[in-house]
């Protein structure tokens, strides 16, 4: 029987790409997964059928990440299934690029909206729970992007780097009842979302030649879940050694 048998972890945007790879990962390491999507259905429950085959509980949670409501209703679901939430991933993440003289309102507001206060909601509510247990790992999906800058990406490059002043105070305020967050920062990984990059030109970039895959992040954050609990405030680049 997996040593992580009976913990659980809350991921937000599990349908597809880096999140499906987490809430897999999480699930074959034994952990009950409770995870959100937006609005496709139809993968979030593949996904959670992938994921049972591995004899955990999972939890597929239609909620958006940008409300408030709905984000702490996600964490409390999982809290009243599972009894206890020993890790939370924020992943969902959206991008609505355009040059800065060109963006909108709308476009800068419902990035930030869901990248950077949807990390606040969950975070807030799964605060509660982890620091009554005095154990748990946070864990924010940032971007190479967050701490480089990116034309173009303004709104997402602000959230994403938003992302990681937060985690850092996090680590700050909940340090004192062991319970760790970090920043994952990942370079271009294959997904729905790096679709119409073009890769030719990226991958002079990359020392280790290629693209990431989902898993790629996966395995960091289950490292950072079952052994990184003196590791905190960090910002860990997962980006083959991409350089700008
Ligand atoms: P993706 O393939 O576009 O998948 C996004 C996932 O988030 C989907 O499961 C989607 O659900 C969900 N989602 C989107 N908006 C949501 C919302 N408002 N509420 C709840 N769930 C929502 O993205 P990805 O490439 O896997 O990226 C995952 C995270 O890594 C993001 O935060 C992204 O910014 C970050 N990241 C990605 C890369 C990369 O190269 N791919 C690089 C750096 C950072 P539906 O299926 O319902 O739409």
């Amino acid at each position: 029987m997996s040593e992580h048998k009976g913990k659980a972890a809350v991921v937000t945007g599990g349908s597809r790409g880096i999140g499906k790879a987490i809430v897999l990962t999480l699930a074959a390491a034994g952990f009950n997964v409770a995870f959100s999507y937006a609005s496709n259905q139809a993968a979030a429950e593949e996904v959670e059928k992938a994921a049972k085959t591995f004899g955990v509980e999972v939890l597929a949670v239609k909620a958006d990440a940008a409300d408030a409501e709905q984000a702490q209703a996600l964490v409390e679901q999982a809290h009243k299934q599972f009894g206890r939430i020993d890790a939370l991933v924020n992943n969902a993440g959206i991008a609505k690029d355009n040059l800065l003289m060109r963006m909108s309102n709308e476009d800068w507001d419902k990035v930030l909206d869901t990248n950077l206060s949807g990390a606040f909601y969950t975070s807030r509510a799964v605060a509660r729970i982890m620091l009554k247990q005095r154990s748990g790992a946070i864990i924010n999906l940032s971007s190479v992007v967050g701490v480089f800058g990116n034309a173009g990406q303004a709104n997402y490059a602000a959230s994403k780097a938003g992302l990681i002043g937060f985690t850092k105070s996090l680590a700050k305020e909940l340090g004192s009842r062991s319970v760790t967050a970090n920043v994952i920062a990942p370079g271009f990984i294959e997904t729905d979302m790096t679709e119409s990059v073009p890769k030719e030109k990226l991958l002079e970039h990359i020392p280790l030649g290629r693209l990431g895959e989902p898993e790629d992040i996966a395995k960091t954050v289950l490292f950072l879940i079952t052994s990184g609990s003196y590791i905190t405030g960090q910002v860990i680049h997962v980006d083959g050694g991409l350089v700008f």
